[in-house]
């Protein structure tokens, strides 16, 4: 199995994890033995955060979606933001804020979940009043935390110990733009994503009456 960064392979982890006799958990009760916390922290695209998102709901895996309200490339009180709000709990997801220090402004749209985009150390896991910190305990606790950051696993790929149930519990952050646009390394992917981006861009433009020609 190769650990290329698509959606054929990140089913193919999911599947790997319920081989492996783990369950897909929300964050609210601590963790035991066999949970899975899979979390997405939505930085760019709200189109790649629902392709994952209904791949997961394909497969019967129910995981957590962190949105921004102060992201620069997305609105999430536009109309494309409130649809995909409502898609993701039709789906079954949980939706918590992925928060830009130190605002955590929970309201309404949001469970009490918060992940900090681009964390500093000096409050990544302090608690927050009202709400559970993603970055703190019980939750996080390096051993039992994968990330893909830029494209990257850094402790590798968890497929083969998910299968084979080598640990305990596990958070895991997956990006949904990084499998879902394409490229061999995050530069790469990242320019792909901007290309489909401009073809969207100008499908909203010509939708708002814009004259292209
Ligand atoms: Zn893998
Ligand atoms: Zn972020």
């Amino acid at each position: 199995m190769s650990c290329r960064f698509d959606l054929g392979h990140y089913a193919e982890i999911l599947e790997a994890a319920k081989a492996g006799g783990y369950r897909f958990t929300f964050f609210g009760e601590p963790p035991a033995r066999g949970d899975i916390f899979l979390r997405h922290d939505i930085d760019l695209s709200l189109d790649a955060a629902l392709q994952m998102a209904e791949l997961e709901a394909e497969l019967d895996v129910q995981t957590t979606y962190l949105l921004m309200t102060e992201s620069v490339f997305y609105n999430l009180a536009s109309r494309e933001g409130a649809a995909a709000i409502a898609r993701l709990r039709e789906l079954g997801h949980a939706v918590g804020l992925h928060a830009v220090h130190p605002n955590v402004g929970l309201d309404e749209r949001f469970d009490p979940v918060v992940s900090w985009h681009n964390p500093q150390a000096e409050y990544m896991s302090a608690s927050i009043s009202g709400a559970i910190n993603v970055y703190a305990e019980p939750y996080f606790d390096p051993p039992s935390y994968r990330s893909d950051s830029n494209q990257h696993w850094r402790a590798g790929c968890p497929h083969e110990e998910l299968r084979g149930g080598g640990f305990a519990w596990l958070q895991i952050l997956v990006h949904p733009e990084i499998w879902v646009y394409q490229g061999a390394t995050m530069g790469l992917t990242m320019r792909s994503m901007l290309n489909a981006e401009k073809a969207r861009r100008l499908e909203q433009l010509a939708a708002d009456g814009i004259h292209l020609d």
